[in-house]
């Protein structure tokens, strides 16, 4: 239901759950944040409101420059912690607004060729997607691009891979996506009222477009894999 993602130079666990509390209007039934820290992904869920997360961060707090955190609005899988994103499956974290309307499909031939599912999302088929794929040998960004092949529906995503803590992938079919430009920061949101706070230059994915954002810009692809230019803007969103 709302995204947000960092890839900062300071900590950022507070900022993204500060940024979700904008998109609280939006409704949502459980939530969770993921970070990488000491070369590892690491991720604190709670089922109901923020402030259960928040608890939850303050029993155990959680490090890290560079992070995405999500609130779900369940529509495949009870709202429970369990199936709370961000999903983690072997080194790859997703969070996911929408629908992805072949999951049983790839669920079952993910399942067939070994892959665990350890929730009832139709998200997780992304994160195992992915998962395959880099332990096919591919690298990062031909996974993303041949996960995106295989979905149908409607999404926006934001992905981190532990091995590589500089960067969140994106991608938007539908529901949508703002990338926001910081000063040695960059930001992600389903909605450029969540990054308000942090800056109001703001670049909209189009559906079938996937980037990689890092520290100090971003690169943006069309499905084909080709690069493309989207005009930077500036938002209205009040901070
Ligand atoms: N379909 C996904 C789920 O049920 C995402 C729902 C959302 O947009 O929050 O987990």
């Amino acid at each position: 239901c709302g995204i947000v993602g960092i890839v900062g130079d300071q900590p950022v666990s507070e900022r993204l759950v500060d940024a979700l509390k904008r998109l609280e209007y939006r409704g949502y039934d459980s939530a969770g944040v993921a970070t990488i820290n000491g070369g590892e992904l690491h991720r604190r869920r709670a089922e109901g409101k923020l402030v259960n997360l928040e608890t939850r961060l303050k029993e155990e707090p959680l490090a890290g420059t560079i992070g995405i955190a999500h609130t779900r609005w369940a529509t495949h899988g009870a709202p429970t912690e369990r199936n709370a994103h961000p999903h983690f499956t072997e080194g790859v974290a997703v969070v996911h607004n929408g629908i992805i309307e072949n999951f049983a499909e790839l669920k079952s031939e993910l399942t067939a060729a070994g892959a665990e599912f350890q929730t009832e999302t139709d998200t997780e088929v992304v994160a195992q997607l992915l998962a395959s794929f880099r332990r096919e040998g591919m690298g990062r960004r031909e996974a993303m691009h041949a996960m995106l092949k295989r979905v149908s529906g409607a999404y926006a995503l934001a992905v981190l891979f532990e091995d590589d803590p500089s960067t969140i992938m994106a991608a938007r079919n539908g529901p949508p996506l703002a990338i926001g430009h910081g000063e040695g920061e960059m930001f992600l949101g389903s909605d450029a009222i969540a990054l308000a706070p942090f800056t109001n230059e703001i670049t909209y994915l189009i559906d079938g477009d996937w980037a990689v954002i890092g520290r100090t810009g971003v690169h943006i692809f069309d499905i084909d894999g080709s690069p493309v230019t989207r005009p930077r803007q500036v938002s209205m969103a009040a901070a």
